[in-house]
């Protein structure tokens, strides 16, 4: 029988690195802080965190107070402007705290019109930040990172707050609203780290939202990958993914600070790990981004895009035939994409239920740049693509 006598020094040397992380993983606090807590920083401190970051703090007030009896965090805007907007990614966008589904931050503080309102609820931070650092340098959002791992203070970070996960909100925490990082610019002859190639890209600040980055590289004769909706942050997919990959696979180069306070470069030649991590690893999660280098590309000639809603004809029919009829056209739609991604079409499916609006909606979005908009129309011909009872176009 093999018997192991000895280990190798890089055993060895593994195996005490992996105590030493233990240990001095088990002296940290098993939760952050929270204002209940000791621990909490006193005001004096929030007021020197503040001076250290050029007085950018601000003190989360959400922003539905007035719709509460005595207007708690003394909130100008009428409850009425903001019932208006809540159904816009653009207004919560715009507000420091703000997020498009306010379900992860426990409902709080909402207007009579929103969605998950209860009056008995009433109007607290709740899953909000406590405290949001409105930066506009890297150096900022160092000093802020390190004070809060200092502090053991929970960090979140938003850009525009479309987060469908709620990770761009976070009780008791502190948030780094990226918002006004919004620098653009185009270099035509950037060189790729390591190599000897140029190649035209563009520079922009993770306060960008892709109408802004879009409608820049436009004007400067660039098409980017981006995402559909001119209001999400920079990310995702558009039409010109079927040509050229996702938007995270143009990144070339991203600037990162990291909870340490350090600012880091990441691309293919340094911190490696981090670059790959951001590429596709997750949102949040290893520190905040405040700019990115990406590819750009010629402008495409033609986009064609369609939208396929699926729903009874009567939309009050809400039975579960007519919900499974839906369900098995969406499931046969989206089963198509492998073979039409193949041929140049993308897409996407979201799928809707909701008893006022009537019916079950279910949406596909189907768009390219590499085909005309004829083929386009014969590939995404319902029918054909399910194989459901052929209907013949051309009579
Ligand atoms: C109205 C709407 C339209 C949409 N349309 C599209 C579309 O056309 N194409 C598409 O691909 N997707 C689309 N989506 C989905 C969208 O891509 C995701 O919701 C995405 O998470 C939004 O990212 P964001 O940066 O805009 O949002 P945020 O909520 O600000 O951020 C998303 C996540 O990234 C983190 N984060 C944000 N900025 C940074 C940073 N600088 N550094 C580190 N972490 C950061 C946040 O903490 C959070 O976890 C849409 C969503 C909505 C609500």
């Amino acid at each position: 029988m093999l018997q192991l006598t000895s280990f190798s020094p890089l055993l060895v040397g593994e195996v005490m690195a992996v105590s030493n992380l233990s240990a001095s993983y088990s002296s940290l606090p098993r939760c952050k802080s929270t204002p209940f807590d000791p621990s909490w920083p006193s005001e004096a401190q929030w007021f020197s965190l503040n001076a250290s970051i050029g007085d950018t703090l601000i003190a989360t007030k959400p922003v539905a107070s007035l719709c509460y009896t005595s207007n708690p965090f003394n909130s100008t805007l009428s409850c009425s402007e903001v019932a208006e907007n809540w159904g816009f990614s653009t207004f919560h966008a715009e507000l420091p705290e703000s997020v498009d589904y306010p379900v992860w931050a426990n409902n709080s503080c909402l207007p009579p019109n929103a969605t998950g309102y209860d009056e008995s609820l009433g109007c607290h931070i709740g899953g909000y930040p406590q405290y949001i650092a409105n930066v506009t340098s890297a150096e900022q959002i160092a000093t802020a990172l390190k004070w809060a791992s200092e502090q053991n203070i929970r960090v979140v970070v938003k850009g525009t707050g479309h987060d469908l996960d709620g990770g761009s909100t976070g009780a008791y925490s502190l948030s780094i609203w990226t918002h006004n990082l919004k620098q653009l610019r185009i270099n035509d002859s950037w060189k790729i780290p390591g190599q000897n190639e140029r190649v035209p890209v563009l520079i922009a600040g993770s306060g960008n939202n892709w109408g802004e980055a879009l409608d820049f590289a436009l004007k400067n004769g660039w098409a980017v990958v981006s995402g559909t909706d001119k209001t999400v942050g920079l990310g995702g997919h558009d039409a010109l993914s079927s040509t050229y990959g996702l938007a995270a696979d143009q990144i070339l180069q991203a600037t990162v600070v990291t909870t340490t306070g350090e600012v880091l470069m990441a691309n293919s030649q340094s911190n490696e790990d981090l670059f790959w991590a951001i590429r596709g690893g997750g949102a949040g999660q290893y520190g905040v981004v405040t700019e990115y280098v990406m590819l750009t590309y010629p402008q495409p000639v033609d986009i064609v895009s369609t939208n396929i809603y699926l729903a009874a004809a009567n939309l009050s029919d809400y039975h579960d035939s007519t919900i499974n009829t839906t369900w098995d056209a969406f499931a046969c739609l989206l089963s198509s994409f492998p073979d039409l991604l193949d041929r140049g079409i993308a897409g996407n499916g979201t799928t809707d239920w909701s008893k006022s609006r009537g019916s079950m909606i279910r949406l596909i979005r189907f768009m390219s740049s590499m085909v005309s908009i004829e083929s386009f129309g014969r590939m995404i011909w319902m029918p054909d693509i399910c194989v459901k009872p052929r209907v013949d176009i051309s009579k």
